[in-house]
């Protein structure tokens, strides 16, 4: 019942220092709940990562790509790429994003992937690794996109929960509501989502409800819809 449980934390060497941060604030919160990190080691996020995750990692450097790896990645190029055209080093590097997602063997898979990509696109060497988990159906969270980002918060809470046996679903329910999730710096959700005059911790002044929790309020950001008010209690920000 010892089985390591796994995440990646990977994403872009461009990676924002605000968004660094926060991966960092990630990474240590896993790790003081059990989770094992596997990343590659570039710049960036991956590092992020790394140097917060304590000693629970597992880094997978180009020398670590693997005949099985190959195989593997070859499912996730662009058309027209092809790998026997590629340097050594740039084939090994994009290989190796295999075990990040799969394990040392391919049989060690991670529970789910948090990473950051400009504008949370399909694109650089994380995206092979986006693809691969999305075919395994491992959920993948992009926090370049606010929206993703707060998800991943609410699912952290899931994750614990879920631990302890033989508690009670009410007791799951106390537990959940208690247990602390990392802070995101206010700015990211912010500067992202069409909502001036909604409160900057995204708690209705009057009815104190979790407007993110709203699906109106998440369908709206997406749609890039202002928002002018509570759907709760359909108090208005605007007057
Ligand atoms: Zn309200």
């Amino acid at each position: 019942m010892n089985a390591v449980r796994r995440y990646a934390g990977i994403g872009s060497r461009e990676t924002p220092a605000t968004v660094q941060e926060t991966m960092g604030k990630i990474a240590k919160w896993l790790a003081d709940h059990g989770f094992t990190l596997t990343s590659g080691h570039a710049e960036g996020a991956d590092l992020a990562f790394e140097r917060s995750a304590g000693t629970a990692k597992e880094i997978y450097l180009a020398k670590d790509a693997e005949e099985w790896c190959y195989k593997e990645v070859s499912k996730y190029l662009d058309p027209g790429m092809d790998l026997g055209r590629m340097r050594q080093y740039v084939r090994d590097l994009i290989a190796r994003n295999m075990k990040q997602i799969l394990g040392k063997e391919g049989h060690q898979w991670v529970e789910f992937v948090v990473c950051w990509t400009p504008n949370a696109g399909d694109v650089g060497g994380t995206r092979y690794a986006i693809r691969c988990a999305k075919a395994h159906g491992i959920p993948v969270y992009n926090i370049a996109d606010p929206l993703q980002l707060e998800a991943f918060r609410k699912f952290c809470k899931t994750l614990v929960v879920k631990k302890p046996e033989g508690v009670t679903e009410q007791e799951r329910e106390e537990l959940y509501k208690k247990q602390p999730v990392f802070e995101v710096p206010e700015g990211l959700l912010k500067d992202h989502v069409n909502a001036p005059f909604v409160p900057k911790s995204w708690l209705c002044y009057r009815c104190k409800k979790d407007l993110l929790s709203h699906p109106k309020v998440l369908e709206d950001a997406r749609a890039g819809v202002m928002i002018t008010g509570c759907p709760f209690c359909h108090r208005s920000y605007c007057d």
